[in-house]
């Protein structure tokens, strides 16, 4: 049965970028990645998660085979590595504050869908110069 078409595209969306960040993620970790273990990870149902790959596969960002797992295609690791560049970024900022570790998680998971290259780069810049300014840090860290 063919997953329903959807008109928006979901590569920029959100949810592509959780589900690639996520796939990357496992199979770096455990040289794969398996539908039962994005739906864990995600905390979706496996139902939810075969259906999104299916669709990503359609769109060209992985292949899927239902008993072999999937790969991601080079536009899909594209994306995948860039979402995982940003979360990076974003949490090494985080990071300076002494901020709560689920807290700083919690946050970056949002932020990262929604911060632009410019500023990325202007928080990777500010990143570097905090970090040789323990002074001044030291006067906004909790
Ligand atoms: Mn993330």
């Amino acid at each position: 049965m063919p997953a329903k078409k959807k008109t928006a595209t979901p590569r920029s969306s959100a949810a592509v970028e959780d589900y690639l960040e996520r796939i990357l993620e496992l199979i770096n970790t455990k040289g794969y990645a398996r539908v039962v273990d994005i739906a864990q990870s995600l905390k979706i149902s496996q139902a939810s998660v075969t259906n999104m790959i299916q669709r990503m596969d359609t769109d060209g960002l992985l292949k899927y085979e239902r008993y072999r797992g999937m790969v991601l295609t080079a536009s899909g690791e594209a994306l995948a590595k860039n979402i995982t560049r940003r979360h990076r970024i974003l949490t090494d900022f985080l990071r300076l504050f002494g901020l709560d570790e689920e807290l700083i998680f919690h946050d970056v998971e949002g932020m990262e869908h929604h911060v632009s290259p410019p500023t990325l780069n202007a928080i990777e810049a500010l990143t570097a110069q905090l970090r040789k300014q323990p002074a001044l840090l030291a006067r906004v860290t909790q």
